[in-house]
C-alpha cells in the first residue's frame, strides 16, 4: 500500500481553497492546504465585502479568519509553504513545496491570481516608494496626500473609493470611456467630491526622484486636457486586472489552458488530468467573485471525493 501525506492537497488558501478544504474534510478525506502567503488570498485586499450572501458588510480579513477557523476545526492541515511544482506520481501526485516533497491522491489547484503590472517606465523602480498594488495594505501611507488609481474594474473603483476616505484627492485614470466596474460602485464614485476621473487616458510613465512625484498621462478623451499631461502625485495604485498564479505544471503536457493561461475545466472543476481539479479565480470563467470561488471549491472537493472512491487503485495510508 502506498503512503500519502494526505488524500487531497489543496494548493491556495483563498475562498476557493478554504471552501474545498471544508468540503473535503467533511467528506472524510484528509486534507493538506498549502499557501506560502498565509490564508485569505485576494480576500485580504478587500476592505469591505458587501456581496457575499449572509453578510451585509464584512472585511476581507474577518471573512478569511472565519473560513480558516472553520477549515481547521474540521481537521484540515494548513501549511504556510509555497508550492513550486505538481507532477504525476504513480497514478497520484507529487507536490513539491519549499519544505519538501509530499504525495497526495488528488490535487485541487486554487492558486488564484496576482495583480497585472502596467508595464510602463518607472513602475518597477518605484514599487514600495509610491507604486502600490494594494490600497487596503498601503493606503494609510498616503493619508492626506494626492494619489492616482489606474484601471476601470471593480478593484480600481473599489480602491478609489477606499482611498477617497484617506487621501486628499484621488484621480482615477481609465483607458476606455466606460467602466467595467459594478454600477453601484460607479455611482458611489461619482458622488465622491475628492475623486476626479480621467477617461480614455493611459499612464505612460511614472517619474520622481527617490519617491513617485508625477505620472505622465496620454489623454485621448473629449476633455480638453493637454496630452501628454504631467500629473503631480504622491502615489500610483495599479489595479489593471490579474494574471493566473500557478505552480509549475510542466509535467502535465496535456493540461488545457486558455489564451491568458487560466486553467480550463468542465463544470465539475475537472482539468484534463484525472484527479487534478481547478477552483476559483485560477480557472477560466466569466465571473470572479468570492461566491463563485467558494462554489468552485465545494464542487472540486466533492468531485475529488467521488474520484477517490471510484479509483481505489489510489488507495493508500496517510503518513
Ligand atoms: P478587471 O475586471 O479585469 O478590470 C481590469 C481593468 O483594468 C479594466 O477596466 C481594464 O480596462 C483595465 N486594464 C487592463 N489592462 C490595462 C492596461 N495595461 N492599462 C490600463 N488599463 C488596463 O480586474 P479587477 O478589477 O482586478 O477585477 C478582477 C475580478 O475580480 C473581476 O471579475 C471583478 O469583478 C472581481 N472583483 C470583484 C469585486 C467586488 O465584487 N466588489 C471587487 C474586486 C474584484 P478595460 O475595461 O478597457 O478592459
Amino acid at each position: 500500500m502506498k503512503e500519502y501525506k494526505s488524500d487531497v492537497a489543496v494548493i491556495g488558501a483563498g475562498p476557493a481553497g478554504l471552501t474545498a478544504a471544508i468540503y473535503a474534510a467533511r467528506a472524510g478525506l484528509s486534507v493538506t492546504v498549502f499557501d506560502g502567503n498565509g490564508t485569505g488570498g485576494q480576500m485580504l485586499l478587500a476592505h469591505e465585502i458587501e456581496n457575499y450572501a449572509g453578510f451585509k458588510k464584512i472585511s476581507g480579513m474577518e471573512l478569511s479568519d472565519a473560513m480558516t477557523a472553520q477549515a481547521q476545526a474540521l481537521g484540515a492541515d494548513i501549511t504556510f509553504s509555497s508550492v513550486l511544482s505538481v507532477s504525476p506520481n504513480d497514478g497520484a501526485f507529487s507536490v513539491t513545496s519549499d519544505v519538501g516533497v509530499s504525495a497526495h491522491r488528488a490535487v485541487i489547484l486554487a492558486t488564484g491570481t496576482s495583480r497585472r503590472k502596467l508595464s510602463v517606465p518607472g513602475e518597477e523602480e518605484f514599487i514600495g516608494r509610491g507604486v502600490s498594488y494594494c490600497a487596503v495594505c498601503d493606503g494609510r501611507f498616503f493619508t492626506g496626500k494626492d494619489v492616482v488609481v489606474v484601471g476601470g474594474g471593480n478593484t480600481a473603483v473599489g480602491d478609489a473609493l477606499y482611498l477617497s476616505k484617506i487621501c486628499k484627492s484621488v484621480t482615477l485614470i481609465h483607458r476606455r470611456d466606460s467602466f467595467r466596474a459594478d454600477q453601484i460602485l460607479v455611482e458611489r464614485l461619482n458622488a465622491c467630491e475628492n475623486v476626479k476621473t480621467i477617461m480614455q487616458a493611459r499612464v505612460e510613465k511614472i517619474t520622481g526622484n527617490f519617491r513617485v512625484e508625477s505620472a505622465q498621462i496620454l489623454c485621448n478623451g473629449k476633455d480638453t486636457l493637454p496630452s501628454p499631461m504631467i500629473l503631480p502625485t504622491d502615489g500610483v495604485f495599479v489595479a489593471v486586472g490579474s494574471v493566473p498564479t500557478l505552480p509549475s505544471l510542466e509535467a502535465f503536457s496535456s493540461l488545457a489552458k486558455d489564451q491568458s493561461g487560466y486553467l480550463i475545466t468542465d463544470e465539475r472543476c475537472q482539468t484534463t488530468i484525472p484527479g487534478l481539479y481547478a477552483a476559483g479565480d485560477v480557472r477560466a470563467k466569466t465571473l470572479r467573485q468570492i461566491a463563485t470561488a467558494s462554489a468552485d471549491g465545494a464542487i472540486a472537493a466533492v468531485e475529488a471525493s467521488e474520484f477517490l472512491v471510484s479509483h481505489p487503485k489510489n488507495k493508500g495510508t496517510a503518513v
